[in-house]
């Protein structure tokens, strides 16, 4: 049976009501027979069935065991670090999710755990920066914007090697285009805001693990900690992945046919998308997933920051903003967006220039997309024609 198939037909009708929906349960208690005595649950922060659901869901979908679903991407991240102690180093992608890095450097590093970032593209760098106190890897792939490919298998033969524990946040290409459990990775992480709520409607998270004593150690944080998801926003998540497949499926079309109209225009410096033959890893990419994913990002010839502004301001049908994986286009400029807090040298030296741009290209008809561009793209050219012409008076009469 193929995925789709299989994932529609894992949610299963309400055998109380038949119900073809799962239902939201939302209920902050369960009444008991006896103390102790109850229908297998008894309080919603532990367990809740609607999120239950959800959980058994996404364990499958990822070739995991056990799933544990939390309020926000960055809290499902927090109950990973939570399996170390002071003391404890991690190994981490360098071109990291700003708010990962924001969470181990400004609150986990207080508590003594570290944190060395390496081009984990780079297998030789991953070798170098292990110590006797490594205890994890933290992998995204394909990182944000410039969306580097990580070898999750080659990656995950070092963490066995080392006996420590092999994380990725799998955000960028869903279940649907890569599960790294099946490489060899002990945990996956997502944000499920993105592809897998997919309406930009919901802020969710997901882990889920291979091993089942890993699963249940994330399960105690889950509960002990607190930040679980809600009945509603369980339901939110199932009813995105009933149409993951369908989804990714075009987002991965429309993406690859704007990427090649990028490729071509002479307006466009540098195109960032792992399935153009120019990617540095889109051999691996094209070894690891179905396919290549829906975030394109790219750079202009007229390297400033008043061009890309300009082409930010000038789509119509790209909304400017932040996230990523929903329906309708989005564009962002991550130089003066998410990735304002880093320093220029550092930010531009992994390829965040000041006029890149990043798109997640959604579902509208890729035609009308790429008219969309080419408008702006016609816009920023006039502009930095004026400005230029403007630049050349000036230098005329000095
Ligand atoms: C958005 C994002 C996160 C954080 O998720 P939230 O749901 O916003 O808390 C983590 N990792 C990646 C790759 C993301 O894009």
């Amino acid at each position: 049976m193929q995925a789709t198939t299989q994932l529609l037909h894992s949610i299963p009708v309400d055998a109380q009501t038949g119900a073809i929906a799962v239902p939201i349960y939302q209920t902050s208690t369960y009444v008991q027979e006896a103390p102790g005595v109850n229908k297998g649950f008894d309080y919603s922060r532990t367990n809740n069935p609607t999120r239950q659901e959800l959980e058994k869901i996404i364990a499958k979908l990822e070739g995991g065991t056990v799933a544990a679903a939390f309020a926000s991407g960055l809290a499902a991240i927090d109950a990973v670090i939570k399996l170390l102690e002071t003391g404890d180093e991690i190994v981490a992608v360098d071109d990291i999710y700003g708010g990962a890095f924001r969470l181990f450097e400004k609150v986990y590093k207080k508590f003594g755990i570290s944190v060395t970032y390496v081009d984990t593209t780079d297998l030789g760098a991953i070798n170098r920066a292990i110590t006797s106190k490594t205890r994890l890897i933290w992998l995204e792939s394909p990182t944000n914007p410039t969306l580097k490919v990580s070898d999750i298998q080659a990656i995950a033969a070092i963490a066995d090697r080392y006996k420590i524990l092999l994380a990725v946040d799998n955000t960028f290409a869903s279940p649907v285009l890569q599960q790294p459990l099946l490489n060899g990775a002990d945990i996956v992480v997502h944000s499920a805001t993105k592809y897998i709520g997919g309406h930009c409607d919901v802020i969710a998270g997901l882990v889920v693990t291979r091993d089942p004593d890993l699963g249940a150690q994330i399960k105690f944080y889950q509960n002990a900690c607190g930040a679980v998801l809600g009945p509603f926003d369980s339901f939110l998540l199932i009813r995105g992945l009933e149409t993951l497949h369908l989804r990714i499926g075009q987002h991965c079309r429309n993406a690859a046919t704007i990427a090649a109209y990028l490729q071509q225009h002479p307006a466009i410096d540098k195109v960032y998308y792992p399935g153009l033959l120019t990617h540095p890893n889109h051999d691996v990419a094209k070894k690891q997933q179905k396919d290549f994913g829906g975030v394109v990002s790219f750079s202009l010839r007229d390297d400033t920051e008043a061009a890309a502004r300009q082409f930010v301001t000038s789509t119509e049908l790209f909304h400017l903003a932040e996230s990523l994986g929903g329906v309708k286009s989005l564009v962002s400029h991550p130089a003066s967006m998410t990735h304002k807090t880093i320093d220029a040298d550092k930010r531009k030296a992994a390829g965040v220039t000041d006029s890149l741009i990043r798109l997640s290209v959604g579902l509208e008809d890729a035609q009308d997309l790429i008219n969309d561009i080419e408008t702006a793209l016609t816009i920023v050219s006039a502009t930095s024609q004026t400005v230029s012409n403007k630049r050349k008076q000036k230098s005329t009469i000095c």
